[in-house]
């Protein structure tokens, strides 16, 4: 008891010697555990906030360390922005073992993106003994540009909430993003109308959110079971699918390995495409609107 009042305490003045150094010229310090929520907080927050992404690209973001610079830059945090739903159960939970009061679950400082925007494949059971690593459904939501909206909208709250002052600012500028983003997905939908129904072969769930989007179908994946790496009579299965569907491309992230891809290549006719996943998984990916753009360039070139 005593260590959890002196633990609460700590947690408290810790919040206090927060928000007492911050002035309103003060940048607000937002930890995103992905570089999608970074570059989304910037396109809301612009010059008012100071971004740090705790994963690059080319990161699996479901397993890193969780390192003491990470810790480090979690306690300076006003407010933390996370795709949720066990895609950083690995290593968050360790992180906010460290972190302020303000950035615990429940608080305005913690945005688990993942309970603002409609799930997709919601297992109906899970067995984490057979790999099983998507118990609420698929995390990897922000590859549905309308999900960036709907967390932008959300976004938009926590910083107005967290730095009052500046409501309308971060109103205004997601105002503009959302027009923007609305736009965009339009040009998207309409320049990738070919996509509908082409085939794919994905390595891991990582896409099935882009898949949606542009409508294309997912044949089958090299991981039997979300999490789960490929075995030599699961790739057989994937190869047959291959030749009696009409699959075009296999699909995976910049971190995801090619484990099982150049077998299928060599022995199909079917394309190795690697989109940019989230933002700077290629050179041409520097913010959310151009990852859409090169994905769909990449997508169409298996047409
Ligand atoms: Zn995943």
């Amino acid at each position: 008891m005593r260590k959890f009042l002196s633990k609460t305490l700590l947690a408290m003045s810790a919040a206090f010697l927060c928000c007492a150094s911050f002035s309103a010229t003060a940048a607000l310090q937002v930890f995103a555990c992905e570089p999608e929520w970074a570059s989304l907080a910037s396109e809301i927050g612009g010059d008012k906030v100071k971004t740090f992404s705790a994963t690059h690209a080319r990161q699996d973001p479901h397993y890193i360390k969780a390192r003491p610079s990470l810790m480090s830059k979690v306690r300076k945090a006003d407010l933390i922005v996370c795709s949720g739903a066990d895609l950083e159960i690995g290593w968050l939970p360790l992180l906010l073992e460290r972190a302020g009061a303000g950035v615990q679950r429940g608080m305005v400082g913690n945005l688990m993106a993942y309970e603002y925007v409609p799930l997709i494949e919601i297992p109906t059971s899970i067995d984490r003994s057979l790999g099983d690593i998507h118990p609420d459904g698929n995390p990897h939501i922000h590859l549905n540009p309308r999900n960036l909206i709907l967390v932008g909208k959300e976004l938009a709250n926590r910083l107005a909430s967290i730095d009052e002052v500046n409501a309308v600012f971060y109103e205004t500028r997601y105002g503009q993003f959302e027009a923007k983003m609305n736009q965009a997905i339009e040009g998207w939908l309409s320049d990738g109308k070919e996509l509908k129904g082409m085939q794919v072969i994905t390595k891991h769930k990582s896409l099935s959110y882009l898949i949606d989007f542009f409508g294309l179908e997912e044949v089958s994946s090299l991981e039997p079971r979300p999490g789960l790496p490929p075995t030599s009579s699961h790739l057989a299965r994937v190869l047959e699918s291959v030749s009696s569907m009409n699959a075009r491309a296999i699909v995976r992230a910049p971190y995801e390995s090619d484990r099982g891809v150049d077998w299928i290549v060599s022995k199909a006719n079917i394309k190795n495409l690697v989109v940019p996943y989230t933002v700077n998984g290629d050179d041409e990916s520097g913010d959310l609107f151009s990852l859409f753009d090169r994905s769909l360039a990449i997508l169409k070139s298996a047409l």
